[in-house]
């Protein structure tokens, strides 16, 4: 979901260090207010990777983008958003058809069924514009909390919560901004630990963190600028 303009950047290899816990809640400021100044300098012009040219082709995209990649969505849309152009057309189109049109994202029927009853929803209830609060969007068919920040956020530029996917909930334990498990508590702790004018682009920056240096298995602790306020027992040490 997250695109850097210095995606190909190289950062330099230093042996990863054992940091210590901050112990105060001073500390614990001065370390927050690091990783997010290092996550600015790090990515500085991220932004949404799903290509689109308005906020029902995002909440489109942002729905036919689980359990896929934005590589594999961006392919599948253009030729989506020629065929069924407007909400209206989504709304009027055939489950099977669609299914058929978007079957290469995965989960295809169930994302199918989505589309329709989002379109459907939003021309019923919205006049067929994208809503932009989070308690409408939830009405939505296919709209969780992180499809909805994700549109809020992007489309709208409405700080309403912190999108958290697999990088920013694996991220934000290693770096102990969480304890807890569940997305929807990572970020009920997110919102109360970050500014909120870092809400929206903090996950495009973990996002992309976490596909190019903070990866799943194997972190690259030696290329991350990161290291001296990581203490993750995730931590590759040389
Ligand atoms: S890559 Fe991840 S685990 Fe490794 S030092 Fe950086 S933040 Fe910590």
């Amino acid at each position: 979901m997250a695109e850097a303009l210095n995606a190909n950047k190289v950062h330099p290899v230093t042996p990863p260090k054992k940091v210590p816990k901050p112990k105060t809640a001073a500390e614990r400021k001065a370390r927050l207010d690091k990783i997010l100044a290092g996550l600015d300098k790090l990515y500085p012009n991220v932004t949404c990777a799903l290509h689109h040219s308005n906020a029902w082709e995002l909440l489109a995209a942002t729905i036919l983008s689980a359990q896929c990649t934005d590589e594999r969505v961006n392919k599948v849309t253009p030729g989506l958003f020629k065929k069924y152009p407007t909400v209206a057309a989504m709304a009027a189109a055939s489950q099977d058809e669609l299914a058929q049109d978007i079957r290469s994202t995965g989960f295809f029927n169930n994302k199918a069924k989505s589309l329709i009853g989002a379109a459907k929803k939003i021309m019923a209830d919205y006049k067929g514009e994208v809503p932009k609060s989070m308690d409408e969007l939830l009405l939505v068919p296919g709209a969780a909390r992180k499809t909805s920040n994700v549109v809020l956020g992007v489309a709208f530029g409405i700080a309403s919560g912190v999108v958290v996917d697999t990088h920013v909930q694996r991220i934000t334990q290693r770096l102990d901004l969480t304890k807890n498990e569940e997305p929807v508590k990572i970020e009920q702790d997110l919102i109360k630990l970050l500014p909120q004018d870092h809400w929206i682009q903090f996950s495009h920056q973990v996002i992309h963190f976490g596909r190019g240096i903070c990866v799943a298995r194997k972190p690259k602790c030696g290329e991350c600028p990161l290291d001296p306020l990581c203490y993750s027992a995730d931590k590759v040490l040389a």
